[in-house]
């Protein structure tokens, strides 16, 4: 496991830890006695924790920073009490006060307050001394342990995320990806007033393929179709598997016309070389699409959009499939009837 520790404190705080933590070998550990440099640091370097010398200016504003920052709230925090007057005020009101000054250390940040006051070297103080690292490397022990297992989850939650997201069979997104993706990139696209296009495409009389080849060959088409779409896309396009033999694609930063000239490369991708199962089995694929550009008036979660779409597909079904339509063409059509009714 590869543990950074950040210690926000000076050389003479640094000299009073435990020698694990001043000579690591277990993990990496890097000194910033600095308010500015150590945010900055912490953004670039995110440590899995923080050690913070209380009496350092900007100290507590550290704390609490951190746990502002919804990214960086996991990363623990250990405070340091060396402040004299906080020592002063322990011995004169008790134990009252040690337990309200905890409570402001936690509430103000930090996940763990530890009383670290050095006095000159004793007897007493070089035994309280020890017991004071006996109790760090502890509170060190705790925070390794979280870290290990806030990483495991991360890591399960990765990948619970990519199975929720994934269709099995074709190893595309599948839909409800899209219904994650969809309102998040029209959201980007009116944000950054960019065009957003769409494409939804289905393979054309998929049943009479399954019915004469059997189930299991429908699954190996549906599977090197999505590899061909997969292909022949651009970086900035998303295939996702809709339903069925059914896919849609979201074309970022794309135009109407655009958007026409993906889906039809992609209709000529498909029709245009057979689909080679085995030696023996060469099948000849085509589909359909339909495709339609992002308006001001569609709604945040893309429905009218998908609809838009979907109504060009069909479109391009009855109008004898093998075929992109695309809805600039069809209101274009549908214009031109009602000038001529
Ligand atoms: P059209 O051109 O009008 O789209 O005709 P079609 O035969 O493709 O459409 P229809 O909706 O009648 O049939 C779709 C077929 O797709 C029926 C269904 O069994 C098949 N299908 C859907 N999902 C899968 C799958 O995951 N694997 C296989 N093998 N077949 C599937
Ligand atoms: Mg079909
Ligand atoms: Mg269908």
């Amino acid at each position: 496991m590869n543990i950074s520790i950040l210690v926000f404190g000076k050389n003479n705080f640094i000299a009073t830890l435990p020698d694990q933590i001043r000579f690591p070998t277990a993990f990496s550990v890097e000194v910033i006695d600095n308010l500015i440099q150590a945010v900055s640091q912490i953004q670039i370097r995110l440590p899995d924790i923080i050690l913070v010398q209380a009496s350092l200016d900007g100290s507590m504003e550290l704390c609490s920073w951190l746990k502002d920052q919804t990214k960086l709230s996991w990363i623990y925090c250990i405070l340091f009490e060396d402040r004299p007057q906080q020592l002063t005020d322990r011995n004169m009101y008790g134990w009252q006060r040690e337990f309200e000054m905890n409570a402001e250390a936690l509430n103000q940040g930090a996940d763990a307050y530890i009383w670290h006051l050095i006095e000159e070297k004793t007897d007493h103080s070089l035994a309280k001394l020890s017991a004071n690292h006996g109790l760090i490397l502890a509170q060190l022990t705790v925070c390794l342990q979280k870290v290990q297992k806030y990483r495991d989850l991360i890591r399960t939650n990765d990948m619970l995320s990519a199975i929720a997201l994934a269709d099995s069979l074709t190893e595309l997104n599948n839909r409800r990806a899209l219904e994650w993706d969809l309102p998040r990139q029209i959201k980007r696209a009116r944000t950054q007033k960019t065009s957003l296009s769409l494409i939804i495409l289905d393979v054309d009389h998929f049943k009479k393929v399954n019915d004469t080849h059997g189930h299991l060959v429908g699954d190996r088409i549906l599977q090197v179709l999505s590899q061909r779409l997969r292909h022949n896309l651009r970086c900035q396009d998303t295939a996702f598997r809709y339903g069925g033999e059914e896919f849609v694609i979201l074309l970022a930063n794309t135009t109407d016309e655009e958007a026409l000239v993906v889906a039809r490369r992609l209709n000529r991708v498909i029709s245009d070389e057979p689909f080679s199962l085995s030696n023996q089995l060469t099948i000849n694929i085509t589909i359909s699409l339909g495709t339609a550009c992002l308006k001001a008036e569609d709604d945040d979660q893309g429905e009218s959009l998908l609809y838009r779409a979907d109504q060009c597909l069909l479109h391009a079904k009855t109008a004898g499939r093998n075929r992109v339509i695309s809805s600039n063409y069809l209101s274009h059509v549908s214009h031109l009837k009602a000038v001529s009714s």
